[in-house]
């Protein structure tokens, strides 16, 4: 790499995930190397999962480096996800990125997590300006640029979608395992599956709530009457027409000629093709943020922190806490402005 050229470090840490990617400031990523916290059994803890991170840090932190071929001294600014997520995982990042920004006078950026996969998922597809349906393991909602921020359109209620799946596929005995995650592995079952048992469906406005729709089928399942491999077609059926209805209704309200999904349940091929059809029917074009960069990554952070950066956001570390419940619709994002 050219030595000139200017390269921004970004940590992830929100959840189960511990990333870091490396950006250019134009925009190519040089590297995104990630280690997941797996539980044996169960959902996130959060005091472990954070444990987990700060074992792998420094192991995560010098691939990274390695991979895009930088020395630390080639760094010219660190961004790590100040929120939202979980307390002791965002702290954990957090004291990371501070450590390296004091310890090699480089500014830091706090970005939020949600921003990071609307703009890993632009940057990936070459949307500029899209509806977006943002689905993980902690995050449901439809945005879209407006007035200076990210606006909600719509979102959960209650459990984000992939948690949704991710609750269910633990009731009904599947576990957790490395590279294959409980939503995957739902929907492969789903794959197999057809028939659609009554589950509830429950759209509130722009709003959806899934918590119910879980227990539902967690119910349909015990009960015997249906195989798992239809409880599961019915659940991503109930649960993507839901999301997708009202990522209609956004599209139809705002007339945004894209559509992109991102997220890790972004992989789904169900879901793409459900949303896939909502935008050709309103001549929007669909587009989805690649595999590798749907899932939590240290890569969408270091982007988001250049567009931040660059158009002059910094975070001095007195205001570096982190910030659980932090909202996209809180975040300007002045580079939109400039873009469109
Ligand atoms: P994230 O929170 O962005 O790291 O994404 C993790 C979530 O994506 C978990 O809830 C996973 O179960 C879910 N997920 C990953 N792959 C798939 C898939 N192919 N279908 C549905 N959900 C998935
Ligand atoms: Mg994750």
């Amino acid at each position: 790499m050219a030595p000139h050229r200017q390269v921004c470090l970004g940590i992830e840490s929100t959840a189960d995930d511990f990333g870091v990617g490396v950006a250019t400031f134009d925009g190519e990523v040089l590297a995104n190397v990630s280690d997941s916290y797996v539980p044996e059994e169960g959902g996130i803890h959060p005091r472990e999962a954070a444990r987990h991170h700060a074992e792998v840090a420094d192991k995560v932190l010098a691939q990274a480096l390695s991979k895009a071929n930088l020395k630390p001294a080639n760094l010219s600014v660190i961004t790590f996800a100040q929120g939202p997520g979980l307390g002791p995982c965002l702290r954990t990042g957090a004291t990371v990125a501070r450590a390296l920004a004091s310890y090699l006078g480089l500014p830091l950026v706090g970005v939020n997590h949600s921003v990071g996969h609307i703009e890993i998922g632009k940057l990936k597809t070459a949307a500029s300006d899209p509806l977006t349906l943002y689905v993980s393991g902690g995050n449901t909602m439809v945005t879209a640029y407006a007035a200076g921020r990210y606006r909600v359109f719509g979102e959960t209620l209650d459990i984000a979608l992939g948690n949704c799946l991710d609750v269910f596929g633990r009731e009904a005995g599947l576990k957790n395992r490395r590279g294959q995650p409980l939503g995957a592995q739902v929907e492969q079952l789903a794959k197999k599956g057809g028939l659609l048992v009554p589950l509830p469906y429950v759209v509130k406005g722009m709003d959806i709530s899934l918590s119910g729709l879980v227990t539902a089928a967690v119910s349909a399942l015990n009960e015997g009457k249906f195989s798992l491999e239809d409880v599961c077609f019915s659940l991503q059926e109930n649960a993507f027409s839901m999301v997708t209805e009202v990522s209609e209704r956004a599209l139809a309200h705002t007339e945004k000629r894209e559509v992109l999904l991102t997220g890790g349940v972004a992989a789904n091929k169900r879901l793409q093709e459900m949303l896939g059809i909502i935008a050709a029917e309103h001549d929007a074009q669909f587009m989805v943020v690649p595999k590798e960069f749907a899932t939590d990554n240290g890569a969408m952070i270091a982007w988001a922190g250049v567009l931040a950066f660059t158009h002059g956001q910094t975070t001095p570390v007195e205001e570096s806490f982190v910030k659980l419940r932090w909202r996209v619709d809180k975040v300007d994002v002045p580079w939109m402005e400039a873009n469109l």
